[in-house]
């Protein structure tokens, strides 16, 4: 079993950033990425609050956040972390994944959040019409076609504005509606939810999923870490994942350090 100083699930930008932090330190450090590094905001066209660059797209950001994550030689594997579990004896960590199985003296959890699925019955109402969660990936496909948003916050105001511009009409209900008969695709922006079941048996979590930590990024259990917007906080912006990214990395070469 492959080991590694510190292990980081999610390559965010909270993720990325512990990597960068605990790379430079001079530990090994290994992040795990289920899909693409960037996370969610690699679909965001414009960025105008990320200090230094206005006007930057997310997949850009993301980019170059990775090419400077690979440049210090960090070690990034497209793999989904399953399980994890403490070694017995304090003796550090277990990480399982779809593919391998890997040792740590250190876990920073930073796994986000995913958008919130639509209920069963909508669902079962949307049959087999195209179901989307990101209008800017999927909403060209609906040229000149009716489609339905879902939602009743801000991002399903920005769906709509921006598939305004492209579909024949666009509808806009509630959660839990039914759903236009003749609507060909269904957006759903009925908000987000954090990605912390894989670590309900490690830490902490409250009633709403995140995992408890205060701003020193210090988790229930010694030698796991907690960045991003999986974490108990009132902002959940990128220079706030930056930020607990820098914290929990450095808490956790504080923790190695002195064991
Ligand atoms: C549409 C939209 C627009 C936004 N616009 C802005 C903006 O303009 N400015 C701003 O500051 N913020 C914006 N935000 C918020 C910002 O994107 C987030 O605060 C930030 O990206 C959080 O980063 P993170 O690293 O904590 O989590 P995420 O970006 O969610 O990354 C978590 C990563 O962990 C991975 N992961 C999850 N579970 C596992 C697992 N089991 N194994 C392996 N990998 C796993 C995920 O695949 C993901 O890549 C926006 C968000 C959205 C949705």
């Amino acid at each position: 079993m492959q080991y590694f100083d510190v292990i980081i699930v999610g390559a965010g930008i909270a993720g990325m950033t512990a990597g960068i932090y605990v790379k430079r330190a001079g530990l090994s450090v290994l992040i795990v990425e289920k899909t693409v590094h960037g996370g969610q905001i690699i679909n965001t066209l414009n960025i105008e609050n990320w200090p230094g660059d206005l006007g930057v797209s997310g997949a850009d950001l993301a980019n170059k956040i990775y090419g400077q994550v690979s440049e210090l030689g960090v070690e990034v594997k497209y793999e989904e972390v399953e399980t994890m579990n403490e070694i017995s004896g304090k003796k550090g960590f277990r990480v399982k994944t779809d593919e391998n199985e890997y040792s740590c003296g250190a876990i920073i959890l930073a796994m986000g959040t995913e958008p919130r699925r639509l209920s069963e019955k909508q669902t079962a109402d949307a049959g087999k019409r195209a179901i989307s969660y990101c209008a800017t990936c999927d909403g060209a496909l609906y040229k000149d076609k009716p489609v339905v948003v879902v939602g009743s916050g801000n991002t399903a105001k920005h769906e709509i504005r921006y598939l305004e511009n492209i579909a024949s009409k666009v509808y806009h209900i509630h959660h839990d509606d039914p759903i236009p008969k003749d609507a060909e695709a269904v957006f759903v922006a009925i908000g987000r939810v954090p990605n912390t079941k894989v670590a309900k048996d490690l830490v902490d979590i409250n009633s709403e999923g995140y995992i408890v930590a205060e701003e020193d990024c210090k988790t229930s259990r010694a030698g796991v870490f907690v960045a991003g917007d999986c974490r108990t906080k009132k902002v959940r912006q990128l220079v706030t994942a930056a930020g607990d990214g820098a914290i929990a990395a450095e808490a956790a070469i504080d923790y190695l350090a002195k064991k």
